[in-house]
């Protein structure tokens, strides 16, 4: 019979203070322990480049651009002396034979690396080498594989994102929705970015396409394009990033999506969001994205923010300020869409903490981390996709079912799908095949568009060797047909 707690003997407390002393004791051992975290923001300070830097300086949205770091000479200045000599010449090295993406890194991001060390201390060389947000945003050669640099099937616009543009910069891939990219610029470059091709400064290995039209005759086409194709319910409004759009064109431009009556969800993408938090708490911003979201709310439309967080680290108390600002502006909600990245994020203790950093204090809602696209010399950071599967089961159950992000794979002329979705998957070859059930703008006379089987890769250096040997055979036979752009390594067996 259940006891009245009110009623219950010294003897009975004492026995069930025991019992639940004994719980304690056996306290089932799980592979992820939750700790909540309170955010900090690393004291800048110690980088003997912004050691006057004030905290008005710091929070101000030009201060920040106004002393991103763009090159070895300004990484130098900020570090001081404290860095070996050959992480310079390793990063030298990497940008004149291997860099996809130019350097762009705001001082809150850099800031973020290291952030318990200056750099004068002992160790802190090999703590930037070791640092998961320096191996996204300033790769060194050292990082990067030298037997396949390169899938051989890796290129530039991996996803086809251009081919299927139906007006510049709009690309319809989706039945329902678009992906407006409405500039070419960010204010922090990732070394592993997907739009290589197009976004940010050329490099001495890859030139970058150019828009051939006018900002806003672009943006105008596209808005003219959404009205004539109503079946379009959903806009991306990508790049780049947002935040380097000047804010009243951005203004405009979604107060224009916004008088489309079949336009009912737009979401803004920008790292910025944690990269340069500062913008997005300006005056300006603010009173602009309140005007939009309370237009979006008399229409019955969602607006939300998508940023793109990969470490824990980067989660600090000014991103969580900015992500809060955002939503008390009234939008419905602010998410994040990370990448996998090896030495990054790469175990479920990683990808769990930043999950949590970003739910718990900075209500960013935890949504998709995508598998780091086929572009060229991505090999280092690129996971399997066996891999990829065995985090999204290592990181179920810890996290509320409607914050535990999806694991993707962006399928070239596919989409987005879920890791598990492969149809077929030879682990041997490192070839994963996937079907979809719906067409893309290039595929409106494919017969066969929805029962073909359409391929990704795994790296070559995570397979078997008799799958490697089998890469090798064709990537020597089909290199020598059709040399690539940019540098693919064809090893030689070991
Ligand atoms: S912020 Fe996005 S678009 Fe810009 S460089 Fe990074 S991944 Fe590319």
């Amino acid at each position: 019979m259940e006891l009245d707690p009110s009623r219950r003997t010294g003897e009975q407390l004492t026995d069930s203070a025991r019992t639940a002393k004994e719980a304690v004791a056996r306290m089932i051992e799980q592979p992820y322990v939750y700790r909540h975290k309170e955010l900090a923001e690393p004291d800048w300070r110690r980088l003997p480049g912004w050691s006057a830097a004030s905290s008005q300086e710091w929070e101000s949205a030009q201060w920040q651009r106004a002393h991103c770091v763009k090159n070895i000479r300004q990484l130098r200045a900020v570090f001081g002396d404290g860095v070996d000599e050959s992480f310079y010449a390793d990063l030298e090295r990497d940008q004149a034979e291997r860099a996809t993406m130019s350097m762009l890194v705001p001082p809150q991001m850099l800031n973020t690396m290291v952030p318990g060390l200056g750099p004068a201390e002992p160790g802190f060389t090999d703590a930037l080498y070791a640092d998961p947000v320096r191996r996204y945003m300033i790769p060194v050669f050292s990082d990067r594989r030298t037997d396949w640099p390169s899938h051989p099937y890796s290129s530039r616009d991996s996803l086809h994102e251009a081919e299927m543009w139906v007006v510049e910069g709009l690309t319809h891939r989706y039945p329902t929705k678009v992906l407006a990219e409405v500039l070419p610029t960010c204010p922090q470059y990732c070394g592993h970015c997907t739009r290589m091709d197009l976004v940010g400064n050329p490099t001495p290995v890859v030139d970058k396409h150019k828009f051939g039209m006018s900002r806003d005759d672009r943006l105008g086409a596209m808005i003219g394009y959404l009205k004539a194709n109503p079946g379009v319910r959903d806009v991306v409004v990508s790049g780049g990033d947002v935040a380097n759009l000047p804010w009243p064109r951005l203004e405009a431009f979604v107060a224009d999506l916004l008088t489309i009556d079949s336009v009912r969800d737009i979401r803004l993408a920008t790292k910025a969001l944690m990269g340069l938090p500062q913008y997005w708490l300006t005056d300006e911003v603010r009173a602009g994205m309140e005007r939009l979201a309370r237009t979006a709310r008399e229409r019955d439309v969602s607006i939300a923010i998508h940023t793109h967080v990969n470490a824990a680290q980067s989660v600090t108390p000014l991103v969580a300020r900015a992500s809060k600002a955002m939503l008390e502006t009234g939008i419905r909600d602010v998410r994040n869409q990370g990448v996998l990245l090896r030495g990054v994020n790469n175990s479920a203790d990683a990808l769990l903490d930043l999950c949590f950093a970003l739910l718990d204090d900075a209500k960013i809602m935890p949504y998709y981390f995508y598998m780091c696209d086929m572009i060229p010399n991505a090999e280092h950071w690129r996971l399997g996709l066996g891999e990829a599967q065995q985090l999204q089961h290592q990181i179920m159950g810890y996290l509320p079912g409607f914050a535990t992000p999806r694991m993707l794979c962006d399928v070239p002329y596919v989409g987005k799908r879920w890791v598990h979705q492969a149809a077929r998957y030879d682990t041997e070859r490192g070839i994963s095949y996937w079907t979809k059930n719906y067409r893309t703008a290039v595929e409106a006379d494919d017969r066969n568009a929805l029962v073909r089987e359409y391929e990704y890769h795994d790296p070559i250096y995570l397979l078997p060797e008799s799958g490697q040997d089998w890469w090798r055979s064709k990537a020597a036979a089909e290199s020598s047909a059709a040399p690539a752009r940019v540098p693919v390594a064809v090893p030689a067996p070991a």
